[in-house]
């Protein structure tokens, strides 16, 4: 494809030109709609805002049902690093949050905020302006905020595209004007009525990446834009290193790498992204939307829509609120007429079906096409291949589309990637050359979907493996460590001293109803057969031998003196007990002592001998009361006996 330059543009500083593969001079159809000048659609009464009119996560919900919002108002957050904002394009009420169908090639539905407008169109509170020379980071956050995408279809957001990566330098702008497929205008209509905004975008950008060239790309079928550009430019301050290029029109030098290729020569690797080459391609409508959100503040809430053919009342470009259902805006270029054949989202060639008229406009939106039976007849039933080469010959792409087609009709996807499927830009050329009339790009849409949807399903099992794995790794290491732990106990226990017995006559002592503490404590000094050893592991106060010494340590329960062991009692010779039922048996040893003290002082138990002060004094004097109440009761049988 190395190729030397073949054109020189027209413009005061001629600037070599190159041709890529390829390619098809296609009727352009254009006339159609580009003579009437640019309008405002009134305002629907239903406007049907997708969360997703960008490549990305959609936006999340920042409404409920029933708030009012203002024009302009952030209504949707981004969310992630590859997503786009959402703001309400007029004042109104929002009546639902509820999927709707959306404009897509695959047909789905996505959720959708509903907003009943007002008619006010009153705007929210915006931004300030950001001044001629905002801040690098300021702006990018604006463009951001703004959820300003892709306008010439691709809907990419403009805040991720214009973040470089790391060790790359952008030295050449592109803005986009090229506008290649036929019947689509609305490029054309807004650099022949708008030419200053565009300007101010370029020159946004040029000061953001710091870029030395800035090319306005615009193909020779349109020459009312390219004099509205020249006179802006001639006119314009701070425009330097902006330059209007003229190309030749050629189908589709409007794709990014067929233009990289015609403006500069080079080949954009596969795969690749143009910033690898210090190249940054814009769309003309994006430079123009980032400039009204700088200098104005003002968000994405409308884009230029083309209604075009010969099946529509009155072709014309419109500026629509986004939201616009579609059957409102084909109403306003005078209906659809009895000889449509199909209506179209998007041009001729890269365009998809519109099978439902409630569907709104998107940010992606840039045409709306009513071809009649003249304008697309039918081609009939698809042929055999032939293997003719045509459609290679027409590629733009320098890819082999018949192999591509066996393989995608076979599913065979590795052999697609192989002869690089996603290098395929979808342009059609090859499907309006083949002489089979084979849909060759539907096979190749179907063969990309699978190929997402594999490779989605890799990355989600990928994802639960490595999610498993970290849980198992988690589950051993608190293992190690519980068991680490458990080690560490022993240890330190293993250095502490045994806890010696208490002698007998100390455990009598310490049974004593007056001075006994609640639990006996052992006594260091006594002999070790006699010690009260008392299950461990009961804490401080419980009778425990050692306070938090685990049940292993406890090594005997001692008998009373002069009674035999009772049976489940451990002694010196018997195993260590349940230290549960150590501990009872050693409450019933100091009960039972207790008991025996008493009687032997020829008193029973009251269980006073753990009150307060106060306590007895109540008790005695209940017992005071009691002893009058007997004297009297005895005194009164006394009188009544015989
Ligand atoms: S143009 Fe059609 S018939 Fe010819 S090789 Fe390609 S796919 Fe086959
Ligand atoms: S649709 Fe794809 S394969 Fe066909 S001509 Fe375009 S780029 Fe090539």
């Amino acid at each position: 494809m190395a190729s030397p330059p073949l054109v020189s543009s027209p413009h005061a500083a001629p600037r070599p030109l190159w041709t890529f593969h390829g390619g098809l001079h296609l009727p352009d159809e254009k006339a159609l709609s580009s003579g009437v000048p640019l309008a405002t659609a009134p305002l629907s009464p239903l406007l049907v805002i997708p969360l997703q009119q960008h490549i990305g996560a959609p936006a999340k919900p920042l409404v409920g049902v029933g708030d009012r919002v203002g024009k302009g108002q952030l209504i949707g957050e981004a969310q992630g690093a590859m997503s786009a904002t959402v703001h309400a394009p007029s004042s109104g009420t929002v009546v639902a949050i509820e999927e709707r169908p959306v404009p897509h090639a695959s047909g789905l539905s996505a959720p959708c905020i509903l907003i009943e407008t007002d008619g006010r169109d009153a705007w929210a509170e915006l931004p300030p302006p950001l001044g001629p020379r905002p801040d690098p980071e300021a702006l990018r956050e604006r463009i951001r905020w703004a959820g300003i995408v892709g306008l010439g279809g691709a809907a990419f957001p403009s805040s991720v595209k214009l973040r470089v990566p790391a060790g790359q330098r952008i030295h050449t702008l592109i803005l986009n004007g090229a506008e290649c497929e036929p019947y689509i205008t609305c490029d054309d209509r807004l650099m022949r009525d708008r030419p200053g905004r565009i300007l101010a975008g370029a020159r946004l950008l040029r000061d953001l990446l710091q870029a030395e060239a800035c090319l306005i790309a615009v193909e020779d079928n349109k020459p009312e834009a390219i004099a509205a550009l020249r006179q802006a430019l001639a006119a314009g301050e701070d425009l330097g290193g902006i330059e209007l290029v003229v190309i030749p029109t050629l189908y589709p030098s409007g794709g990014e790498k067929q233009l990289i290729r015609v403006l500069t020569g080079k080949e954009v690797p596969s795969r690749g992204i143009p910033a690898q080459l210090g190249i940054l391609c814009q769309n003309i409508a994006t430079a123009a939307a980032i400039a009204d959100a700088a200098e104005e503040g003002k968000p994405l809430i409308s884009r230029i829509v083309t209604l075009t053919g010969r099946a529509l009342g009155q072709p014309r470009n419109l500026e629509v609120a986004l939201g616009t259902p579609i059957k409102d805006l084909l109403a306003l270029a005078g209906g659809l007429g009895s000889g449509l054949r199909q209506l179209l989202i998007g041009g001729p060639m890269m365009g998809f079906a519109c099978d439902d008229l409630g569907m709104p406009v998107t940010k992606g939106v840039n045409c709306l096409l009513a071809l009649s039976a003249a304008e697309a007849p039918d081609p009939g039933p698809a042929l055999a291949c032939i293997r003719c080469g045509a459609c290679a010959e027409a590629c733009p792409a320098s890819l082999l589309p018949q192999q591509l087609y066996w393989h995608a009709r076979a599913r065979d996807l590795d052999q697609a990637r192989a002869y690089h499927l996603f290098d395929c830009i979808e342009c059609g050329c090859c499907a309006v050359v083949c002489p089979s009339h084979i849909p060759l790009v539907q096979y190749y849409r179907f063969a990309k979907t699978e190929c997402l949807a594999q490779e989605r399903e890799k990355r989600q099992a990928e994802h639960a493996r490595q999610r498993h794995e970290a849980k198992t790794a988690r589950l051993e290491r608190l293992e190690e460590e519980r068991k680490a732990n458990l080690r560490k106990k022993k240890e330190a226990l293993a250095e502490k001293p045994a806890p010696a017995r208490a002698s007998a006559p100390a455990r009598a002592s310490a049974s004593a109803p007056a001075a006994a503490p609640p639990t006996p404590l052992p006594d260091a000094s006594a002999p070790a057969d006699t010690a009260p050893v008392l299950p461990a592991g009961g804490g401080a106060g419980s009778g425990a031998g050692e306070p938090g010494a685990p049940s292993g340590t406890v090594t005997a329960l001692a008998g009373t003196p002069g009674t035999p062991d009772t049976p489940g009692t451990p002694t010196a010779d018997t195993p260590a007990l349940d230290p549960k039922k150590a501990a009872i048996a050693a409450a019933l040893q100091r009960a039972a002592e207790k008991k025996a003290a008493l009687a032997r002082q020829g008193q029973a138990p009251k269980n006073t001998e753990d009150l307060t002060p106060a306590q007895r004094r109540q008790v005695e004097a209940a017992e005071a009361r009691r002893r009058e109440l007997q004297a009297a009761e005895s005194a009164s049988s006394g009188r009544e006996q015989p």
